[in-house]
């Protein structure tokens, strides 16, 4: 496609995210000459702003190396802006003239990105279906989270956008997907010998996939409230990750090869129940500062009373022959004591101990973010003359082995992606409907039953009913096990 026209539409160019993300990701990726070379860029919104007042706006979030003047430039001058309603025929095939403008030759390529809130999705996307789509080449639409809020309105959406679109032209982010160590899990597992002969109920105890935030909801707990942690994270990115390193190896590395084994594995989870979840909601810590001292529903946007999780574990289950009897644990909370996403495969106790229980569990540690990391802990004999034993760790830190390399942001590679037309990292709309199959009868019952969250203290690991709940499902933490960095001896 190199020479062909490319339009690259924002929908909501006005907004939050595009501000903060896309036109950020898009200013890289230009910079870095990884986009089509006849591309340019068309914000469309209702606000009657200008592109010099948006280039104003997104100025903090484009990180403008002093050399970078010149290009920086040069890429806002390929960018346009219209305002329109999205319920607007007339303004979209306004926009739709303007398009067909710029794109001469005889193909011509579009991408739309749908950075609204979810209530004007359908008016925007049955305008560009009926007003804008390319005529000489490829339309692709990018629909960011939330899809629904549970399975009946995901199920909606997704008629509603099938009803316009092919699936092939969809591409639904799920920004987990773009994360270096979340794409390193295929290779990881299947370009290895060492790893997958263990990777089973034989020898694996429980898989632990963290997420955890050190800040609360700064005062704009209004959206948070009408979702909670459960749907912001652990239903998507968390799942994610899990079907990633549950599923079977795929017959190929063709995106839908990958994406038929993630939908299987999903088939083989019940859906989550109020038996195998802690739920949490955090407390103003009386000794903290700033926003530490505030508690969730100290935030003047959240409603009275709400009892919306902020903290959540739950444990999933995969029946199928790997994985019968081994707990999948999925945590993710705000407000807690670090920011960390990480995957942690415990392995089994040694059988037929031969050292008066002194060995600890091996475990593989794949830290997301911060700092990519993968290690594995293990025993080893204490070096020198003693004949004792102490863990230690095979280390594979990403910023010292890699040092020269910069690991790109995860909306980087996911828009370029969409340019190369690979849904290898977008989430389909099976995936989707399970993923909800889930977890919706749980969220439902939340809802309903209004069930207390348990409070913990803002800055804290979370309630310690959850440590419990880690400990009765085979996750074991002995407090032994000492990091010592190599260049700190
Ligand atoms: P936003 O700033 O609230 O909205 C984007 C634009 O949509 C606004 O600038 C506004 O533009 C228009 N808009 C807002 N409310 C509207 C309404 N009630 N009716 C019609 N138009 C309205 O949202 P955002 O934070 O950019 O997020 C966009 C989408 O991405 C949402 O679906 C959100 O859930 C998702 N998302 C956001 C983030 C993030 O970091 N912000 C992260 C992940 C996913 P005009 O008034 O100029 O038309
Ligand atoms: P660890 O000290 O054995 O801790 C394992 C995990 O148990 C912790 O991450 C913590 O996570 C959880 N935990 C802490 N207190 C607990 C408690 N009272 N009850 C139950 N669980 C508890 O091993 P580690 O965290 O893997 O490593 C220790 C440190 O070394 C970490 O800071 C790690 O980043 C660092 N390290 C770095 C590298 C590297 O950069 N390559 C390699 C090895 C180790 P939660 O709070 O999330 O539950």
């Amino acid at each position: 496609d190199g020479q062909h026209p490319h339009v690259f539409v924002i929908l909501g160019a006005s907004g939050d995210l595009a501000r903060k993300k896309i036109y950020p990701t898009i200013w890289w990726l230009y910079r870095d000459n990884l986009l089509p070379a006849n591309t340019i860029f068309y914000g469309y919104a209702r606000s009657k702003t200008s592109i010099d007042q948006i280039k104003e706006k997104c100025k903090p979030y484009m990180k403008i190396q002093p050399n970078e003047e010149e290009a920086y430039e040069a890429f806002w001058k390929l960018n346009h802006y219209l305002a329109g309603g999205y319920d607007s025929r007339s303004d979209f095939e306004k926009l739709n003239q303007e398009l067909v403008a710029f794109e001469k030759g005889p193909i011509a390529n579009r991408l739309f990105y749908l950075a609204l809130p979810p209530s004007v999705y359908e008016a925007a996307t049955v305008n560009i279906r009926h007003a804008c789509m390319a005529t000489k080449g490829w339309t692709r639409i990018i629909v960011e989270k939330p899809f629904g809020k549970d399975f009946d309105s995901a199920q909606k959406l997704s008629d509603h956008l099938a009803s316009l679109f092919t699936e092939q032209q969809l591409y639904r982010i799920d920004h987990y997907l773009g994360k270096e160590m979340v794409q390193n899990l295929m290779t990881l597992r299947f370009g290895n010998r060492i790893f997958n002969p263990t990777w089973n109920r034989d020898n694996i105890a429980s898989i632990l996939i963290s997420f955890k935030e050190p800040f609360g909801t700064e005062g704009r707990g209004g959206y948070f409230d009408e979702y909670g942690v459960i749907r912001d994270i652990m239903q998507n990115h968390l799942l994610q990750i899990l079907t990633l390193v549950a599923m079977e190896k795929p017959a190929s590395c063709q995106p839908d090869d990958i994406r038929n084994e993630k939908v299987k594995v999903l088939r083989c989870i019940k859906p989550l129940t109020t038996d195998n979840v802690v739920l949490g909601q955090y407390v103003g810590d009386p000794n903290g500062e700033g926003e530490a001292k505030l508690g969730y529903l100290d935030d003047k946007t959240v409603p009275e009373g709400s009892t919306t999780p902020t903290f959540a574990v739950g444990v999933l289950h995969i029946n199928n022959e790997r994985w019968d009897g081994v707990p999948f644990i999925l945590r993710c909370g705000k407000a807690l004591n670090e920011r960390k996403a990480e995957v942690r495969v415990q392995f089994k106790d040694v059988p037929g101990d031969i050292f008066e229980g002194k060995p600890k569990r091996n475990e593989l540690v794949i830290r997301v973010q911060p700092g990519e990391a993968l290690y594995v802990k293990l025993m080893v004999k204490t070096p020198g003359m003693a004949f004792e034993m102490e863990e230690t760790e095979l280390d594979l830190t990403y910023g010292s082995r890699y040092s020269n390399v910069k690991l790109p942001d995860a909306y980087e590679r996911l828009i370029l992606d969409v340019f190369c037309g690979s849904q290898m990292h977008f989430v389909r709309s099976d995936e989707l409907s399970e993923a909800w199959r889930i977890f919706t009868p749980l969220l439902h019952q939340i809802e309903e039953e209004k069930i207390p969250p348990i409070p913990y203290v803002f800055g804290s690991r979370g309630p310690k009913e959850a440590d419990e709940l880690l400990s009765s499902n085979n996750f074991t933490y002995t407090g032994t096990y000492q990091w010592k960095p190599i260049n700190a001896n």
